[in-house]
């Protein structure tokens, strides 16, 4: 296993993690599809975060995309702010097992495979989303562009590899639920150019999940990259002032869905699919459970949209609640309760939506409720024949428990992965996702010359 390729792609030279490094799983919550996976240190992961992007079924529908606020209003420009960062770090943490939680003590030097290439920026001393690997050598600055697992994957509280650079919010989350040491932890604001290390370093927002940003670097040289982490393209990014009419000579591209056949509805379209199914049954059936399947974080817009087209509260457990609180959304936290006999609508993990599991549940609920309507956000439920007709979609159903299937996205469609390049019109581009495999790479550097082209 491990191992790495060295070669030349697209012009770019680099050194790539092996293909066993991916593996085919099958997920029985997808109906048996073989899927593309990276593998993952399991032991690692927060409960119930299972990004979106490593579970790819073919037989699914679209997924959900994150309200993050107004992109515009987000992007106001601001006078660049130039600081460097505080030479002062803590010092490396000495490895100690002390007793049961000596995985976590020692930060989990687990066999460190080779950074990939796409996860280093040439010219600097920076990684991006390398958490896994351990200490990189030449690495002194860590960057990471959001909380989801397969991307802080490596982080523990006793990391003391460098210092990590990511969001305010994305920050907090790395004290709350992973106890990394805060002396570690660098947050950047969103829009401010910062300088680290002689490069000027701006966090953009990515309208992927809460905190997550494009990082776009201007080098010493004037090459400029940016690397999109997992980012939904939009319009809105369209006017930002590091993008429009700028060049980009380097594009690390999240590549989840580069295949023609994901055209995806927007958003606000699914949203408001999501809350007419839900007011129609709730018509039919007034004694019913909603539940919606959420990641750690992302899928937030979902129950959201229903909580305020109801004007009902939002339950979600204790853990969930200290974690949405820490965004400091009050039109989120405003919503929340502690009690899931004061509300219809129950947030539960992914991993939750299956019809035993929300029967179950429902048995906590007999006195109140007595069917489930439940929604599954993710954009592996995205099938072709389906389109933009959100109407097509057939919910699967067991006895009182109906599950709908939406295609909820927090990744860019394909389309939406067109009109950016066409826009950016980068002088290279790196896919980040799915990426692992020659054949892959070459299937999504010819679709990426068609979108130049066009
Ligand atoms: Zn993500």
């Amino acid at each position: 296993m491990g191992g790495s390729i060295t070669g030349e792609y697209d012009g770019f030279a680099y050194e790539h993690e092996s293909p066993d490094n991916y593996e085919y799983v099958v997920d029985d919550d997808e109906e048996g599809f073989p899927s593309f996976r990276l593998l993952q240190d399991e032991d690692e992961l927060v409960e119930g975060d299972e990004e979106e992007k490593v579970f790819p079924s073919t037989s699914e529908k679209k997924p959900k995309q994150l309200k993050q606020g107004n992109l515009l209003d987000m992007w106001g420009i601001k006078t660049p702010q130039h600081s460097s960062p505080s030479p002062s770090l803590p010092p490396p943490r000495k490895k100690t097992r002390t007793g049961n939680n000596s995985e976590q003590e020692i930060g989990k030097s687990k066999p460190s495979k080779t950074c990939p290439f796409y996860k280093k920026i040439p010219g600097t001393p920076f990684s991006v989303d390398a958490f896994r690997y351990g200490s990189i050598q030449g690495c002194s600055a860590y960057f990471l562009t959001h909380f989801h697992s397969d991307h802080y994957g490596g982080l523990t509280k006793g990391w003391s590899h460098g210092r990590i650079y990511c969001s305010p919010l994305t920050a907090r989350l790395l004290t709350l639920c992973l106890s990394v040491d805060p002396r570690f932890i660098r947050p950047l604001e969103f829009n401010v150019e910062y300088v680290i290390h002689g490069v000027c370093v701006t966090f953009l927002d990515a309208n992927h999940c809460p905190g997550a940003v494009l990082i776009h670097f201007r080098l010493i040289d004037g090459q400029t990259h940016l690397h999109t982490g997992d980012f939904r393209a939009c319009k809105a990014m369209q006017t930002h002032p590091l993008l429009a009419n700028q060049r980009v000579h380097v594009l690390y591209l999240d590549t989840t869905y580069c295949n023609p056949k994901y055209k995806f509805p927007s958003k606000e379209d699914v949203l408001s699919y999501v809350v007419r199914i839900t007011e129609n049954y709730l018509k039919k059936h007034p004694n019913t459970l909603v539940v919606v399947g959420a990641y750690s974080i992302g899928k937030e817009c979902v129950y959201l949209a229903i909580s305020e087209a109801l004007g009902v509260k939002i339950y979600a457990n204790a853990r969930r609640r200290r974690i949405l609180h820490s965004f400091g959304w009050p039109e989120l936290s405003g919503c929340l309760c502690a009690h899931g006999t004061d509300t219809f609508l129950h947030v539960l993990p992914m991993s939750s939506l299956r019809f035993e599991s929300l029967k179950d549940y429902l048995k906590g609920y007999a006195n109140q409720y007595k069917a489930v309507l439940a929604f599954r956000p993710t954009g592996w439920t995205y099938s072709e024949q389906l389109g933009n007709q959100l109407d097509l979609i057939r919910p699967s159903s067991k006895g009182n428990i109906t599950i709908y299937g939406v295609p909820y996205s927090e990744h860019s469609s394909f389309t939406e992965l067109q009109e950016f390049v066409k826009f950016l019109k980068p002088d290279k581009i790196i896919p980040t996702v799915n990426a692992g495999k020659p054949a892959n790479r070459d299937r999504m550097q010819s679709y990426f010359r068609e979108m130049r082209k066009s």
